[in-house]
């Protein structure tokens, strides 16, 4: 048993079964004892490798269609140039490299980090070497200035609360304890105000999700972007309404059974884009594929093959395929783009 699941079932013993979401966050997110807190879980090696850690084409593509915007909205004196999540920082390495090009955008952009793990910290300190970052704990804390933003694989670590209908009402997944092991259950099922939405769209057994903090966050930078411009760019996996049971776990590369091993596996929920973009001043919805492809990945592509031969060159045009195919991560993963009221849209979603 790990020790969180120790301290899980002690708590359920003294106060009662808990939702998802707290699960969720301690797994992932506990002081001593959480998945992030603890480790880089990062990359071959780890438990799960994503975009940036595939190829430096994701970053770079990404940070010129953020610099294109600045360059489009008038090139702003003072904004943030922000990521949230950024894990081993790979991502913020790849658009500073890129953009360092574009004039004046370095002057202007100052490096905001919404990152929770210290250990994850201290990886990216090393990742950006001598260039000036700040770190903050939450999206809520940052500047307000023009917003830059990017956040890949980010909404999928938050806490998500999980319901199954029934009738007029909403049971809650639960985790309780049976047998001394961690266990599902569900509540008594009633009401829930955020899910009157979905009535119509719903029928009896149906499973839905809602992630509170993601909202809340989505709030922030809705705010910034409409206030002062800039743009959003969030990639993750997902859809635009959620629906089923996405909750899952992952170690080694490999599914496994999210109560098992508490902290020591990946813990993740499907995102639902259309609740990210709620309340957003402008927006644009596409699929990593169709984004990266608009953004010019494939002459990228073959400009960086120029370079490469033998095994190196196999691997690279692996991860392209790997970005941009329907079957791979190309629609799997989708894009939102959040931008003021009136902007054009930004590179990459015409
Ligand atoms: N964007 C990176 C890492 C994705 S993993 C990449 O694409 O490789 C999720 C990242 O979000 C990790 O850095 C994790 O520590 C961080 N994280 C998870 N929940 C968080 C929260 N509530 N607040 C701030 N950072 C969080």
């Amino acid at each position: 048993m790990t020790p969180l699941a120790a301290l899980l079932l002690r708590r359920i013993a003294a106060t009662g079964p808990i939702s998802l979401a707290d699960y969720m966050a301690d797994c992932l997110l506990h002081p001593e004892h959480g998945y992030y807190t603890t480790r880089d879980p990062f990359g071959a090696g780890g438990d799960f490798i994503t975009a940036p850690e595939i190829s430096q084409m994701f970053g770079e593509l990404l940070g010129l269609c953020l610099a294109q915007s600045w360059l489009d909205q008038g090139a702003p004196a003072a904004v943030t140039l922000a990521e949230l999540g950024p894990g081993r920082g790979t991502l913020m390495a790849d658009v500073l490299r890129a953009t360092a090009r574009v004039p004046g955008f370095h002057a202007a952009a100052r490096v905001c980090l919404v990152e929770a793990s210290p250990t994850l910290r201290g990886v990216q300190r090393a990742t950006l070497g001598t260039h000036p970052v700040q770190w903050f704990d939450r999206a809520e804390d940052l500047p307000e200035a023009p917003l830059y933003l990017l956040a890949n694989e980010f909404f999928d670590a938050l806490p998500i609360r999980q319901f199954t209908r029934q009738g007029d009402a909403w049971a809650e997944t639960l985790v309780g304890a049976r047998d001394g092991s961690l266990c599902f259950g569900r509540s008594v099922p009633a009401p829930i105000a955020a899910l009157a939405h979905r009535m119509a769209d719903t029928a009896e057994g149906d499973i839905v999700e809602l992630c509170p903090a993601a909202s809340a966050i989505m709030q922030a930078i809705h705010v910034r972007v409409s206030a002062y411009g800039g743009l959003a760019l969030i990639v993750d996996y997902g859809s635009w309404r959620s629906r089923g049971d996405t909750f899952q776990a992952l170690k080694s590369h490999k599914f496994t059974d999210p109560l098992a091993k508490p902290g020591e596996a990946d813990l993740t929920a499907h995102v639902d884009f259309e609740v990210l973009a709620q309340d957003a001043p402008a927006y644009a919805y596409t699929s990593q594929g169709a984004l990266l492809t608009g953004l010019g990945v494939h002459a990228r592509a073959a400009q960086l093959a120029q370079r490469l031969s033998g095994e190196a060159l196999v691997r690279h045009e692996a991860a392209t395929h790997r970005l941009t195919a329907a079957q791979e991560m190309g629609n799997l993963f989708k894009a939102l783009a959040v931008l003021p009221a009136g902007c054009p849209l930004p590179a990459g979603f015409s």
